[in-house]
């Protein structure tokens, strides 16, 4: 262990290692897993191969090695808080992992494990202890085979050999499903490493307590399938699932303590110390801050690469979050200018070769960055100050938590995520009711309508359906791999109901009006994903007329379910009944015709825009399509107008789609646009348009036309802002698009007969009409306000002598607000002493003003407090300086009865 590799090697050892023993190289997967609403993020390498456990995705292959990125910030394993104080929690972090989908097992995967780790890696064998499964319930058999094995391996120390119980060694991935024993392979780093050693009761040991025993590497064997709490049944073929974390194995084969001190972050901490201008000492002092806005900046960077930028929801919200509770931390270092996107810059720079989204998406990243730390800074300083008042009401009120509600209007109102809240809370030794503030996130979320909820689907609905497939199974009525899906080719033939499900509930017939899911061996009915919505249509049986099923919706339950949900229209049918399928057929036509339009429109964006364009969320309906997108300004109108006629010039050129089947590796390489938050198997499909692909080329399961010109017309119908640098724009095409120009063409027959115009006329004849009447109102404001002058020069005659005042009170229903400004001007310069009271209606609110001369003012009157007397009785308020007030009312019936109060006044405060 004498030559230190760098982050890079080790990871490139571990694959390469893989690989020479027959492994294939898997790609990591996104962050965003693909076709998995009950995951915010992948947090672990096994997301990607879930389904090939569970029997209902195949691989090309039977050994994979990957390393894959992960976050974990929210759910069960919230560690948030942890990170930055300690040496090892991370949102972001990297699982390298060795896979055999029923290929090789216990003996090669120990082997290897012990090769990797004592032969290529150097960790002396003396250090290596290792665990294996002993249940402690006794119920499941002792993992001897692993035992022995490991007492086989060169140079292992037996008395290194722990027997563990269900809680260490024994993994399961749900309630029900694939499980088996693990082991798992510790370090011991020496008593140097412990911190505990202060504790007298503290005894170092694997599992234990301290950082001297570090577990390294996890070897799951999936070897049974459970059924039920007490019921495992061994499976037909085992596999191997293996994670080891990447920052740890670095830090043990870097020799540091912390994670932090490896090449994976150091790079990012030197550049946060570049821009805080401290001392090595200084940065000690502050560990904290340094490890916190790393550990943010490398997960936001990977983030924005893989489409998730700062918004308000779901994982945005998680992305905005984490960059404003960087910022936060980066105030506390003094860095009070945007910083983010040069910390960025490293993890691009140190990542990019390993992970070539980031330096595709270099530009996105550094954007979203500095768009979103300017943003917060806007409003930082008030939610802080507000936080703190919030704060110091609880302490008042004796209390030491904060309502959820309060909090979340912190955020809703000035941007403080919940995360921050609660840092500031507890460093004041304060909690936040976290549940509280979920509770009006998803109120407020809910009321505004945006988003979708995670985790829609009930685990009921899930063990529901598992059970049935598990019954078609043993009665060979269902394949192994589920139901069969083929959308692309109409299923003639008569099939058979395999199940009928009822308020969550299995049953063998259903009624007239009951909503049922209908489960058959295969259908060609569309499954909604990539933004496509589901097909609706008609399952009837295939006796004629006997009964039919209208189909409003399409869902996959379960892993390898699709059902079919609708209501009885007519008859009844029966569990075993042999059914036709019937699609509705116009509304798929429209349907294909938006999708291919979408994927014009994509390329459109590009040509016009530029690659930064990203697809950022799609819905492909039967009547309008809608494309979200990375793009920091609105769009202009020429652009707009140029998307819209580069889409319509490809309808015109009729180009044939070619699509097609091939491995995701060649296709990739082809060029073809992979789309955020899909999952794509090894062989991917692919739809080209243009000379091989060369207008658009991009990865998809949805149904298209077979030329472009069948789409006929596409209009632009909306674009605007959905999220902060994601624009939006909504498009119709075929009938819709038809149907939509004749309106706007009838719309504008209509004006030209009332007008007397042809098109070409018409709107310089709107113009100069309403130059017109433009012209007209302005003459007849001219006449009211003159009108008003002149009735005001008569009034002028009117004047009162109370208490020795010359008082002029007036109600000019025409003059505004300024000619009644303008009078009181007048008097003044006409009276040397006086008082005036105007008032007049305006869009049938009372309007006051009133002017006192200086030498009144001096005996004890004051303009603003009469006005506030009379405006009062209007039902208004209002009030000014000594000399000139104005003020508004409510009801202007009661004007004459408030002008009395100009008398009371007087006599009340003259002096
Ligand atoms: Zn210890
Ligand atoms: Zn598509």
């Amino acid at each position: 262990m004498t030559e230190k590799r760098t982050g890079a090697q080790i990871r490139q050892e571990f694959i390469d290692f893989f690989i020479e023993r027959g492994h294939t190289f898997v790609p990591s997967s996104p962050l965003v897993p693909g076709g998995d609403s009950t995951l915010l993020f992948t947090n672990a390498g096994m997301v990607q191969f879930k389904d090939v456990f569970l029997g209902t995705d195949h691989r090309p292959y039977t050994r994979a090695v990957n390393a894959q990125k992960c976050l974990r910030v929210s759910g069960k394993h919230n560690d948030l808080e942890e990170v930055g104080r300690d040496n090892t929690h991370h949102t972001f972090f990297e699982m390298l992992g060795n896979w055999s989908f029923g290929d090789y097992y216990k003996k090669e995967a120990i082997a290897w494990a012990w090769q990797l780790m004592t032969e290529v890696w150097g960790l002396p064998k003396e250090k290596i202890w290792a665990t294996y499964f002993k249940d402690d319930l006794n119920e499941i058999p002792e993992d001897l085979e692993v035992a022995e094995i490991w007492l086989d391996q060169p140079g292992f120390n037996p008395d290194h050999l722990l027997p563990f119980g269900r809680k260490d060694n024994f993994w399961e991935m749900a309630e029900t499903g694939p499980c088996g024993p693990d082991t798992e392979i510790h370090i011991d780093r020496g008593p140097e490493f412990c911190n505990l050693a202060d504790d007298p009761n503290h005894t170092c040991r694997v599992n234990g307590d301290c950082e001297r025993f570090l577990e390294i590497w996890n070897n799951v064997f999936i070897q049974y399938n459970r059924i039920s709490e007490k019921e495992l049944v061994p499976l037909e073929k085992t596999h191997v699932d293996t994670g080891m974390g990447f920052e740890r194995i670095v830090s043990v084969l870097q020799n540091v303590r912390s994670n932090y001190e490896t090449d994976l972050f150091s790079p990012i901490i030197h550049c946060i110390q570049k821009l805080t201008g401290q001392t090595d000492a200084e940065r000690e002092a502050n560990l904290t801050p340094y490890r916190v806005i790393a550990d943010h900046a490398r997960a936001t960077t990977f983030l924005i690469a893989d489409g998730v930028v700062p918004g308000n929801v779901g994982r945005n919200y998680i992305c905005r979050m984490l960059i404003r509770r960087a910022e936060r931390f980066g105030a506390k270092l003094n860095l009070n200018e945007p910083f983010m996107a040069k910390v960025a810059q490293i993890v691009i720079d140190e990542y990019g070769d390993f992970y070539p989204e980031l330096r595709r998406n270099a530009a996105t990243i550094l954007d979203n960055l500095t768009r979103e730390e300017i943003q917060f800074k806007k409003t930082i300083d008030a939610g802080l100050e507000h936080l703190e008042e919030l704060l110091s009401q609880v302490e008042a009120e004796g209390k030491r938590v904060l309502d959820g509600k309060k909090a979340f209007n912190l955020y809703a109102t000035l941007g403080l995520p919940l995360e921050i809240t609660r840092d500031i809370a507890q460093e004041q030794g304060f909690d936040v009711d976290t549940d509280g503030f979920q509770a009006a996130m998803e109120a407020h979320r809910l009321a505004s309508g945006t988003g979708k909820a995670f985790g829609e689907l009930g685990g009921e609905d899930v063990q529901i359906y598992t059970h049935i497939a598990e019954q078609l199974h043993e009665l060979n009525k269902l394949d192994q791999g589920g139901v069969t899906y083929d959308p692309y080719q109409p299923i003639l033939e008569p099939l058979e109901i395999l199940a009928l499900v009822k308020d969550g509930q299995q049953v063998q017939s259903a009624e007239p009006g009951e909503k049922i899911a209908v489960l058959l061996p295969r259908t060609w009915f569309f499954v909604e994903s990539g933004g496509q919505v589901s097909d609706t249509g008609e399952i009837v049986s295939a006796d004629e007329g006997k009964w039919r099923i209208r189909i409003t919706d399409m869902r996959k339950p379960a892993a390898g379910i699709i059902i079919h949900i609708g209501e009885v229209v007519h008859g009844q049918p029966h569990v075993g009944d042999r059914v036709l399928l019937k699609v509705d057929q116009d509304r798929r036509i429209q349907i294909m015709r938006n999708h291919t339009a979408t994927h014009l429109l994509h390329t459109a964006l590009h040509t016009v825009l530029g690659t930064h364009a990203r697809q950022a969320g799609s819905l492909v309906a039967p009547d309008r399509l809608r494309f979200d997108f990375t793009h920091p300004k609105p769009m202009t109108r020429t652009e707009l107008l140029d998307v819209e006629a580069h889409v319509n010039r490809a309808i015109l050129e009729n180009y044939q789609l070619n699509i097609g089947k091939k491995p995701l590796q060649q296709a990739i390489d082809e060029g073809a646009l992979a789309l955020f938050g899909e999952k794509y198997d090894a062989v991917v499909r692919t739809i080209q348009i243009g000379d091989q692909g060369a207008l658009s080329y991009e990865l998809c399961g949805g149904t298209h036309v077979d030329e472009t010109g069948e789409i006929g017309l596409f209009i632009i119908t909306y674009e605007g802002s959905i999220a902060a640098g994601i624009r939006r724009i909504e498009a119709i095409t075929g009938w819709q698009a038809y149907q939509y120009a004749r309106e706007r063409m009838n719309i504008l027959n209509n004006i030209d007969h009332f007008l007397g115009t042809v098109p070409a006329e018409t709107f310089s004849k709107l113009e100069s009409l309403s130059d017109a009447l433009n012209h007209a109102e302005k003459e007849l404001e001219k006449l009211r306000n003159r009108q008003a002058v002149n009735a005001f020069e008569q009034k002028l005659s009117e004047i009162e002598e109370i208490d020795g005042v010359s008082v002029l009170r007036a109600i000019l229903p025409d003059a505004d607000a300024n000619s009644l400004r303008e009078m009181t001007d007048k008097f003044r310069e006409k009276y040397a002493s006086g008082l005036i009271l105007l008032a007049s209606v305006q869009n049938d609110k009372p309007v006051l003003i009133a002017a006192v001369t200086d030498d009144l003012i001096k005996r004890g009157l004051h303009a603003g407090e009469l006005i506030k007397q009379v405006a009062s009785v209007v039902g208004g308020g209002g009030g000014g300086r000594p000399t000139l007030a104005q003020a508004g009312g409510k009801v202007a019936s009661k004007l004459s009865e408030a002008l009395d109060q100009v008398s009371i006044y007087i006599k009340e405060h003259i002096k």
